[in-house]
Order: C-alpha cells, then sequence, then structure tokens
C-alpha cells in the first residue's frame, strides 16, 4: 500500500511518498514559493539523486499536480499510474476540541476543519487548500487528517485552561492546545524502545527543536503538559518568536508604537526569538557560529533559549512527580551538541547526566547521550512526523 503524505504550508508544500507494506519512503520533496515567482519543485527518489523542477506554480492545485506528476514520471518518477496512489494523508495544524484522533476525510470533516479556522487563522487554511486540491487530483482516493493538536488532547484542564475568565474558554475556546503531537508522539515512543521499557511505565520530557519549537511531558505515554498554547507562539524562545512573555508587554508595545493588530501578531511571531534579540539570525547554526565569535546579542540569545528550555524541564519533572527521560529532537535538537549540553547543565540535580563524548557524537542519529550511571536517560532521536501521518493514513484506510 502506498501513500503519500502532505504537510501545506502557505507557500510550500513538503511530501513524503510511503511504500507502507514496508514503511519505506520511495521518494519525498518539496514544493516552493507557490503563488509567487521562482517556484520550484525538489525531489528526490529514493535510488536517485536529488532534482530540482521549476515551474508556473500559482496555487496548491497546481502544486499537487505537479508533485503527482513528478511521482510519475520517466525519469524522476517512482511509480507508472496514479491507481499506485492508494491514499492521502494530511498534516493538520488545528483540530481543537473536535478532533481528538486522526479522521478518515469526508465532506462534514472537511468542513468541521474549516469551522476551526478561527482558532488557527494561519495554519488551518493552507491544510485545507492542500485537502481540496487533492480532491481534484485524485478523486476517489481516501484522505486522512492527521492533527498536530491531537496528541494532546489528554492534558488536564489545570494545564490547558488560562487565568482569563473561564466564559471566554466556552465562547471562543481560548485554552491551551499545543502542537508538535505527532513528533512528541513519535519520539517518546522511540525512546521507550531504546531504553527498553513500556511508554506507560515512563515518564518522558521530548524537546522538539525546529524553526519552532516544544516540549511535551509525557507521564506514561499521555501528554499532560506542553509548552504552547492557544496557538504555536507559547512558550519556548524560537527562532522568530517570542515564546512565553508577560501579556501586558504588547499591550504596551501595540500603545507606544501605534501597532496595529496584524502588526503586533508579526512582531511577535516573525521579528522576535532568535532574530529579534541577535539581530543575527533564526537559524541556531548561525546563531552558535556568531555566539563563538563574541557577538554579544547571539550569546544572549543562546543563553535565553537554553536557560529557558532547561526551566521548563525543571517544571515538566515537578508536573509528572519525577523523569525517566529526555529526548531531544527536530533540527536543533537532534544535531546541536551545542544546546542540548548547555541545556543539561544544571539538570544534575534530577538526576541527568549527559556524556559529553556521546553527545558530540549524536547529529541527526539516535543516541542515548547520558552517562551510563545517569538515572535519567538523554536521548536525541530523529523524529519522524510523516511516518506517524502515513501510519494512521494505513489504520484508518484498512480499518475503516
Ligand atoms: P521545521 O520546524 O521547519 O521542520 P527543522 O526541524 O528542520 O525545522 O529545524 C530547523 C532548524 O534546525 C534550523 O532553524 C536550524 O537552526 C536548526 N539546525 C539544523 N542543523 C543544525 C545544527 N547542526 N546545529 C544547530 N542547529 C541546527
Amino acid at each position: 500500500m502506498n501513500i503519500l503524505v502532505l504537510n501545506c504550508g502557505s507557500s510550500s508544500i513538503k511530501y513524503q511518498f510511503f511504500d507502507m507494506d514496508r514503511e519505506f519512503t520511495l521518494a519525498k520533496g518539496m514544493v516552493a514559493r507557490i503563488g509567487m515567482t521562482g517556484a520550484v519543485v525538489s525531489h528526490k527518489p529514493f535510488d536517485r539523486p536529488e532534482v530540482k523542477v521549476s515551474g508556473e506554480i500559482l496555487d496548491h492545485i497546481v502544486a499537487t499536480s505537479y508533485v503527482i506528476s513528478i511521482l510519475l514520471s520517466t525519469n524522476h518518477g517512482v511509480i507508472k499510474d496514479k491507481s499506485e496512489i492508494n491514499a492521502v494523508g494530511h498534516r493538520v495544524a488545528h483540530g481543537g476540541e473536535r478532533f481528538t484522533q486522526s479522521m478518515l476525510i469526508t465532506d462534514e470533516v472537511l468542513s468541521e476543519i474549516r469551522n476551526l479556522i478561527d482558532l488557527a487563522p494561519l495554519h488551518n487554511p493552507h491544510n485545507i487548500r492542500g485537502i481540496q486540491a487533492c480532491k481534484k487530483t485524485l478523486p476517489n482516493i481516501p484522505q486522512v487528517a492527521v492533527f498536530d493538536t491531537a496528541f494532546h488532547h489528554q492534558m488536564p484542564p489545570s494545564a490547558y485552561i488560562y487565568g482569563i475568565p473561564y466564559i471566554l474558554y466556552k465562547k471562543y475556546g481560548i485554552r491551551r492546545y499545543g502542537f508538535h503531537g505527532t513528533s512528541h508522539y513519535f519520539v517518546s515512543q522511540r525512546a521507550a524502545d531504546i531504553i527498553g521499557k513500556p511508554l506507560d511505565e515512563l515518564k518522558v520530557i521530548t524537546c522538539h527543536l525546529g524553526n519552532g519549537a516544544s516540549l511535551a511531558a509525557v507521564d506514561r505515554g499521555v501528554s499532560v503538559d506542553t509548552s504552547m498554547g492557544f496557538t504555536p507562539l507559547e512558550g519556548l524562545l524560537m527562532g522568530t518568536r517570542s515564546g512565553d512573555l508577560d501579556p501586558a508587554v504588547i499591550l504596551h508595545i501595540m500603545g507606544r508604537e501605534e501597532l496595529s493588530l496584524h502588526e503586533a501578531n508579526t512582531l511577535l511571531n516573525k521579528h522576535s526569538g532568535l532574530i529579534g534579540i541577535s539581530g543575527v539570525s533564526s537559524d541556531m547554526r548561525e546563531i552558535i557560529d556568531a555566539s563563538g565569535s563574541g557577538h554579544t546579542n547571539a550569546k544572549l540569545g543562546l543563553d535565553i533559549y537554553c536557560y529557558r528550555l532547561r526551566k521548563y524541564i525543571g517544571s515538566y519533572a515537578a508536573a509528572m512527580n519525577g523523569l525517566d527521560a529526555v529526548v531531544f529532537t527536530a533540527g536543533v535538537g537532534e544535531n546541536s551538541p551545542v544546546v542540548r549540553e548547555l541545556t543539561c547543565h544544571g539538570l544534575e540535580f534530577l538526576g541527568a547526566d549527559i556524556d559529553q563524548e556521546r553527545n558530540n557524537a549524536a547529529i541527526g542519529k539516535e543516541m542515548v547521550i547520558s552517562r551510563d550511571d545517569s538515572r535519567v536517560k538523554i536521548l536525541a532521536i530523529p523524529t519522524n512526523e510523516e511516518l506517524v501521518i502515513a501510519r494512521d493514513t494505513k489504520n484508518l484506510i484498512t480499518n475503516s
């Protein structure tokens, strides 16, 4: 069974095409700059080098047609006929309180995802566009929605209700939801496999550190708290997002600088975090380099990033009344010994002792990076959100 996984953003579609009988990636790639000049498809078949094809890609419908054509193409393709695509799995950012698990997409489900746009105006519309595009280009092929929020649906109200009038939760659904669920789920399960104990006997903190970043406290397989909230802005310091902030700060700045809602949103989401503090970059590699060359504010950005991470790890250990493992994943978590070391330095009191040599060796691969005598295991685990989406899609279409 072959499954196409799509992750649709505002101007890009990332895709991965799996043979799910073997859980094998036949091809993967990305369509970038949709609707702009210089749109390009980067495509990597499993057995040939990556190719880049540019074209006029006006919208998500044209983009998905490009993806299908390249999967079918004589030179770069991996299948001969459209019918070899058995299903499509979509990453959908926000499932609200309605979707606590992955869903086969029907007209009713699609309209409910549409109803959630208010909660995720920056994300859900693009996901919906991708679903509609597939309905057009791959009619009659089942589609599944896998929600970024679903893994966190068992958080207790004490973790998800904000300290604002309760009526606003009832009226508008304003509460903490959390994101990156498929990643937190995948790496917590992998950690249990590597440790050799069932996940339902472990207390694990997973740190997903990509362009967006969040942690989850996974208590015996259940996410009981996570650092992103109503939107993916809350929590850790990120590449371009502020993370936690006294809410009065933004009101103050809006007044002083006469910012509109849109401008304030852009300030917090695009011009804050590492880029805002350092003025150098939102990319952790460049921050680490600049910090190493003595750039004061790059070092400050790096210090804040790791300090906040450590603070959250401490508080989640308290939330779970214990800790067995800390997992680092995604771009920064998988590849940066510097961030992992700075974060873990100060967690020794919890029984988490990082091993410097192992930490330095863990770049883009699965490894235990704590010392043998560390009570809490520290792990670096590459995430695989696409595989989780493909597995859920396979399960849903086989059992429906
Ligand atoms: P996304 O959230 O877009 O999926 P990724 O998980 O790919 O992002 O993470 C991207 C981030 O990973 C980049 O911003 C970069 O800062 C960081 N990164 C990648 N490689 C390294 C590295 N070797 N050291 C530090 N950071 C890295």
